[in-house]
């Protein structure tokens, strides 16, 4: 059976002729000794070839599988599933009083996928989703399952793997008592006059803050607060509160998001920006990001803001998040707190492109690690630069996989394997 497989965007066909989905464990450790290159596609939200086979490739799919959420109240840990998507995850969880720390924009993703590219949302306090994972199993190359906890030495390469270590087949979940937020959209906060110390306190003002611009101006559209209301609410001197309901897209409807205007709801029904059972997004576009160290973030803004007229015609929106420091060796949050800039461009590779490269130039400065799912061009040797521990990454994969049966294109010329 040949069918036509892509990513959510539409931007990259799989060159695998079928998306393989086993319906067991067992059918699942079985192809994958059988084969000499696999990947696996999550719920296929990235935006560049990481999952791609190549040719003669087998690509998987763990869809198929039951979807096992299990809540461990005493431990407060949940056991999810390697093709679970956090909308479904959150329901159930929510269901048992737990929630996770934080999410994503869009709960339409999976777990496991997320993890391994390292997936964030924002708050200063908040690391990325692979930060909330204590344990996780893997179906390596010949088909048997490893194990691999915090405490482990090799759990830093664990999480966010890229998908170059074997099959995720479970993944374990830190969870907390399930909090209700708020959520507070204000308008126009100009970037003329934002200084270090004012970007620092707008950031830390909730919970979870971004900032929206178009770059058609020097300054934010939006601003979006999410605030615990089991923490205070803040005084937000700097922007008017909206007084419609807005999407970070303009033009997009409103009602695609979670509620604003300080209704308070269910922790996953606020820390997404996009509700569950709509497109998220705009749904046709690409998109890129960058994470930097957080004390760069106003340096950063400044020369994006130099090049507004290059970026502005195929953006559809930026957004500014802050993500704290994690522990996953290939995580772009690693070690550092972070600032990330985010960029919906619009659904044209060859128009995009060149401003991704110009774009990456004015970052240059900053140290920037780009977002393993989304689009970039910076070649190997300036990852190479940024991640301070890719080689130990390597040397795991090496080990768990010597063959290179998970290492795809993608994979190895990041790891210059
Ligand atoms: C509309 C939209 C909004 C987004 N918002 C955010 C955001 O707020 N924050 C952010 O950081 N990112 C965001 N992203 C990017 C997205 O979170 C990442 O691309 C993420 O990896 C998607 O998860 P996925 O399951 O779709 O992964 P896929 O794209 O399917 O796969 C990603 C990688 O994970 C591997 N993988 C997947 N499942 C497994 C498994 N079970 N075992 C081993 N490897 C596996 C794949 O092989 C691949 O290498 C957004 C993307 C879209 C389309």
């Amino acid at each position: 059976m040949s069918e036509t497989v892509t990513n959510w965007a539409g931007n990259i066909t799989y060159t695998a002729e079928e998306l393989h989905r086993p319906h067991s464990l067992g059918a699942l450790a079985a192809l994958v000794a059988d084969n000499t290159r696999v990947r696996v596609l999550g719920s296929g939200h990235s935006f560049n070839t990481i999952a791609e086979p190549g040719a003669d490739g087998l690509l998987l799919s763990l869809a198929a599988l039951p979807a096992e959420v299990d809540v461990d109240a005493a431990a407060r840990t949940v056991r999810v599933g390697g093709g679970v998507r956090y909308a479904e995850l959150a329901r159930r969880l929510h269901g048992h009083g737990f929630a996770l720390p934080n999410m994503a924009s869009l709960p339409h993703i999976s777990v496991a996928g997320s993890v391994a590219t390292g997936t964030h949302g924002s708050g200063v306090g908040n690391g990325s989703l692979a930060s909330a994972v204590r344990e996780v199993e893997i179906v390596t190359a010949d088909g048997s399952t490893v194990v691999i906890g915090q405490g482990d030495a090799r759990f830093g390469g664990a999480v966010t793997s890229l998908g170059a270590l074997g099959v995720v087949t479970a993944l374990t979940l830190d969870v907390e008592p399930s909090f209700d937020v708020e959520q507070h959209v204000f308008a126009e906060l100009p970037l003329a006059g934002l200084d270090v110390g004012t970007f620092e306190t707008v950031m830390a003002s909730a919970y979870s803050v971004s900032l929206f611009t178009d770059w058609r101006a020097p300054g934010f559209r939006q601003v979006w607060l999410k605030r615990r209301t089991d923490q205070p609410l803040p005084d937000f001197p700097w922007a008017a509160p909206a007084t419609e309901k807005m999407h970070p897209v303009p033009g997009m409807p409103a009602v695609n998001c979670t509620e604003q205007f300080g209704v308070p709801g269910p922790w996953h029904e606020r820390l997404p920006h996009f509700r569950a059972e709509f497109t998220p997004s705009s749904g046709a576009e690409l998109q890129s990001e960058y994470l930097l160290p957080r004390p760069y973030a106003l340096d950063a803004l400044h020369a994006l803001d130099s090049i507004r007229t290059t970026l502005a015609p195929v953006l559809q929106t930026c957004e500014v998040r802050t993500v704290a420091p994690d522990e996953q060796w290939l995580s772009p949050a690693y070690g550092r707190d972070t600032v990330a800039l985010h960029f919906t461009w619009v659904e044209d590779t060859a128009a995009v492109l060149p401003v991704v490269g110009r774009l990456e130039e004015a970052l240059d400065a900053f140290d920037a690690r780009p977002h393993w799912g989304k689009v970039f061009t910076a070649p190997s040797a300036v990852l190479r630069g940024r991640y301070p521990r890719l080689d130990d990454f390597a040397a795991l994969a090496r080990r768990l996989d010597p063959q290179g049966k998970f290492a795809n294109e993608f994979v190895r010329d990041v790891l210059s394997l």
